[in-house]
């Protein structure tokens, strides 16, 4: 009788033994190398990184138009990135004035304009000639960082004021040339705006293309900022937005403005 079961008994023995041994090794070898090293927790972390990626891409390029955040723009000054949200379509043009005074800055013309009855100063951006400020200084108006609407280019249509940024070069440039470092620091705004805002060369106005006025001045040519700003963003590699009216895309548009803000 012992005899007869004795086999059953040690096959039962490893059938046991064997289960118990290979228990343990298989949740382990079935376990551990999927999660830690194939797949699990490598594959599905790198896909969804991507995807968590991918989608968020053009979200922050949309919203970096609405946002610009500071160091997406190159080595612009921080206080040109403004710190309210902008309205997608608030600003459609850049409009230059000159001060029409020989001397000053942002806080001179801020006092200025106050005493006209007007809520704070008119340009969202004033650039200095030495005088009041360093020749070139771009200083940030305080309309600029609450991304509200100007005062500088008046109109029936008020156009100008609600989606115009206003830039104001210190000079009366009837009399004097604007500044080296003046029109550089000119170029350098304007193209940071036309590309953060997306701006077509024929919306950068002077004053006197959207009133009859002579600002800002016989001797700035609006053409020339154009090319100027134009240049600085394809030496950036950026891309240099286009006309915005197909008609005038061309340079008989420069070439007009030459010939009228000669
Ligand atoms: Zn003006």
């Amino acid at each position: 009788m012992a005899k007869w079961y004795l086999p059953l008994v040690i096959a039962g023995l490893f059938a046991v033994a064997g289960c118990q041994v290979q228990q343990p090794e298989n949740p382990v070898v079935s376990t551990l190398p999927p999660p830690s090293f194939t797949g699990p927790s490598m594959q599905p972390a790198a896909p969804s990184h991507v995807a968590a990626v991918t989608p968020v891409a053009p979200v922050q390029q949309r919203v970096a138009v609405a946002t610009p955040r500071p160091g997406a723009h190159g080595d612009v000054p921080a206080g040109w990135v403004p710190v309210a949200a902008t309205n997608p379509n608030q600003w459609l043009w850049i409009v230059v004035h000159h001060s029409a005074t020989p001397t000053g800055g942002a806080a001179a013309f801020d006092k200025m304009h106050r005493a006209k009855g007007w809520d704070e100063l008119g340009y969202h951006f004033v650039i200095g000639n030495g005088t009041d400020t360093h020749d070139g200084q771009v200083e940030v108006g305080s309309r600029w960082p609450k991304q509200k609407y100007g005062a500088h280019a008046k109109t029936p249509s008020e156009q100008y004021n609600q989606h115009g940024i206003g830039i104001c070069l210190v000079g009366n440039f009837d009399v004097t040339r604007p500044t080296d470092a003046q029109m550089k620091s000119l170029a350098k705004l304007t193209s940071y705006l036309m590309k953060t805002y997306h701006i077509s060369p024929d919306h950068v106005l002077g004053h006197r293309d959207t009133k009859s006025t002579d600002c800002p001045g016989r001797n700035v040519n609006i053409a020339v900022v154009r090319r100027m700003s134009m240049q600085m963003l394809a030496d950036a590699g950026e891309q240099v937005p286009a006309d915005s009216q197909v008609a005038t895309a061309a340079g008989g548009e420069l070439l007009v403005d030459e010939e009228k803000h000669r």
